[in-house]
């Protein structure tokens, strides 16, 4: 998985731009609702208008309807009536009886209001009503208008109906029939106001009054193309019937109509349909329905829409922003998780150790590697504050508790008696105000890497010095020689010649001090040129047992204690001599460092294919700063030593691919792990 993988394009799906668009698409759909809602509402409205505005007019035209029709009998009856009276009061005319006393008791009789006879010039020559002068007084009418096809002859009989006094205050309901030979009319008049009473009670006009109190209707008006028949209100505002296109037209046609108008100022639908009467064109219903209410209905529906809208809106552009940021976070969380998985297993199991701690000081990471160096699983440490975790070592601590910048320090650390170098870096990371966010060590274990550093420095200084030996033994053996062959020279022709005695001592020490030169000689050159191991199969065993008897002779020379731990039957492919001769080596220092009383042990086992030797004393030991320094060629403590005996040892253990060791405590004893696959 490649760091690449987490790029940041796969959020551009919701940049800013997306979310106002969608918001704007929102904002319309909710803009387009709300009107669509309006329109339906409004139409609602108007719908209810109308069937209101239909009702009034089917309950005006039906009442409207009975009470013309009631109306119409009534009169019927009631001109019937008079009609007969009249005819009567003609019949008493015919026969020559007619006086004005004549009159009162036929309006008695008849119980009508009065009789009144006119001539044929139209002047009232007799009347029920006597006391009735009417000199001086203003006719508002004539009564010749309305008898005029009587005393014209045109006509025999004729109902006036309801007209006004022509004198006095009232209404009267009136009929007329000629008089005898044609001597003008006789006229009968009833008095009209309990009629009138009556019909206003239960009669149309009260009907249109009271159906034009109702709330919300501004007027109701009965008219038919020539004259306002009825009207809950003064309405000559209204343009009259010859200037109204939509009268005429529901007049004509019979379909009834809506429209808006204005009256008095107020905005008015009004609802206009024909009113009929056994097909009879009657009038125009008019109903007014005030629009104030609509209106306000209208506008208060329209702010609740815009309210509505724009809470949906502010409610769908919460909701969008908190899914969009809910969609974000959950990508960003799982990118974030899978980042930290993946760089959370790499730190973990990276070869590094890793130890972080945060602002607070509380320990954030303690990977595998931290584990393997301090021994402590990462459960111990996690969260915990740095006094809280004891088993770290005190620099590290220290270093955590700093927070300096580290930059490969070295320190030697101990884990389970073994000693460890640690190779230490910090790593800061700093927050945007450029604060130490969390502060991290990475360790690195350089104990192998140190190990073989120095036995290549070892191996260098020894090749080097290697070189140099060989040289100088060259240089050294040719004199040498020379000594030599004086010596065997000088014993040849001298002897006996001299003091025995003192001559045989001086060639004595001539020729052992040559031989020993010569031994350190052929050393060098052995360390110089080493032969290559000559490699046979053999028991180990029969090794040690050889180097064994060697121990035995020295060390009981000293009075020390050997011991050998040798397993039978263990086989081993090796150089057989450069092997003794490690031995060798190795025993002579160990008698050397210990004294008398002391142990020296040699051991072998067998592991993992491996021969394993053990070389220990309880000598001297040998100090820390000596240690390091033991293989060196000419390393040597000791006054007549040569510090080739280890070198020479370690040489032919590397020629055998192994491993050589030493440990050692002052005044404890020492003890060398030689290691031969
Ligand atoms: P030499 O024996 O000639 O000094 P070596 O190379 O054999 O040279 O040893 C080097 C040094 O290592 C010795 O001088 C001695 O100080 C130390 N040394 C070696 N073996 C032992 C041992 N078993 N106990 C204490 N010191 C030792």
């Amino acid at each position: 998985m490649s760091a690449s993988a987490y790029n940041i394009r796969r959020f551009s799906l919701l940049k800013p731009r997306y979310v106002i668009i969608i918001s704007s698409v929102l904002v319309l759909i909710m803009i387009a609702s709300t009107f669509y809602e309006y329109n339906l509402n409004k139409k609602e409205i108007y719908q209810i208008l109308n069937e209101y505005a239909n009702s009034m007019i089917h309950t005006v035209s039906m009442s409207s309807a009975n009470s013309i029709i009631s109306d119409r009998e009534m009169e019927s009856l009631l001109a019937q009536h008079l009609l007969s009276a009249a005819k009567n009061t003609a019949r008493v005319d015919s026969l020559g009886y007619l006086s004005n006393d004549a009159l009162i008791r036929l309006a008695e009789e008849n119980d009508v209001f009065r009789i009144n006879v006119f001539d044929k010039g139209g002047n009232r020559v007799m009347s029920s009503n006597i006391h009735d002068v009417h000199t001086g007084a203003v006719q508002k009418y004539a009564q010749i208008d309305y008898i005029d096809p009587i005393l014209r002859g045109q006509k025999r009989e004729m109902i006036i109906g309801l007209k006004e006094a022509r004198m006095e205050k009232g209404n009267r309901f009136a009929v007329a029939v000629a008089r005898p030979y044609n001597r003008g009319a006789i006229v009968v008049n009833l008095d009209a106001e309990s009629y009138i009473g009556f019909r206003n009670r239960i009669g149309f006009g009260k009907l249109v009054l009271d159906i034009g109190s109702a709330t919300g209707i501004e007027y109701i008006i009965l008219q038919n193309p020539n004259e306002i028949l009825a009207a809950n209100k003064n309405v000559n505002e209204l343009p009259p019937y010859e200037k109204d296109d939509t009268l005429r037209k529901v007049f004509e046609t019979g379909e009834t109509m809506y429209r808006t108008t204005v009256f008095e100022g107020k905005d008015i639908y009004e609802a206009i349909s024909l009113f009929k009467i056994d097909n009879e064109k009657i009038g125009l219903f008019r109903i007014g329905l005030g629009m104030e209410e609509i209106n306000s209905a209208e506008s208060r529906m329209f702010r609740r829409g815009i309210i509505t809208s724009l809470v949906v809106i502010v409610i769908s552009v919460i909701v969008l922003s908190v899914i969009i940021s809910n969609q974000n976070y959950s990508i960003i969380s799982n990118e974030f998780r899978k980042i930290k998985t993946f760089t959370g297993s790499v730190l973990e199991n990276m070869t590094l150790a890793i130890v972080t701690v945060d602002n607070d000081g509380r320990i954030k990471i303690f990977n595998k590697s931290a584990f393997e160096i301090f021994g402590i699983p990462y459960a111990d440490y996690e969260n915990k504050s740095l006094n809280g975790v004891e088993k770290l070592p005190g620099f590290i601590k220290e270093l955590l508790g700093n927070k300096n910048q580290v930059k490969n320090l070295e320190e030697e650390f101990e884990l389970n008696s073994e000693k460890r170098s640690l190779l230490i870096n910090s790593a800061i990371v700093r927050n945007e105000i450029g604060e130490t966010d969390t502060y991290s060590l990475v360790i690195e274990d350089v104990t192998e890497t140190r190990d073989i550093q120095r036995h290549l420095a070892q191996s260098e200084r020894l090749a080097s010095m290697g070189e140099l030996a060989s040289g100088v033994a060259h240089e050294i053996r040719n004199p040498l020689n020379t000594i030599n062959m004086i010596a065997q020279r000088m014993d040849r022709e001298y002897s006996g010649r001299l003091s025995s005695d003192d001559f045989n001592t001086l060639v004595e020490i001539l020729r052992s001090e040559s031989k020993r030169v010569n031994g350190i000689i052929e050393q060098f050159l052995y360390f110089a040129r080493p032969a290559k191991p000559n490699v046979t199969e053999f028991e180990v065993a029969s090794l040690l047992n050889a180097v064994g008897k060697i121990a035995e002779i020295q060390t009981a020379e000293k009075g020390i204690a050997f011991s050998l731990e040798a397993g039978e039957g263990a086989v081993m492919t090796a150089d057989y001599q450069q092997l003794k001769q490690v031995f060798i080596n190795l025993i002579r220092n160990a008698v050397e460092a210990t004294d008398s009383g002391g142990k020296i042990k040699i051991a072998h086992r067998q592991e993992g294919g491996k021969n394993i030797f053990e070389v220990s004393d309880t000598g001297c030991g040998i100090s820390d700063a000596n240690l390091d320094k033991i293989f060196d060629i000419y390393f040597t403590t000791k006054s007549g030593g040569t510090g080739m005996g280890l070198s020479i040892v370690r040489q032919i253990i590397i020629q055998h691919g192994g491993t050589i060791t030493a440990e050692s405590k002052l005044k404890h004893g020492t003890k060398f792990t030689i290691t031969i696959p």
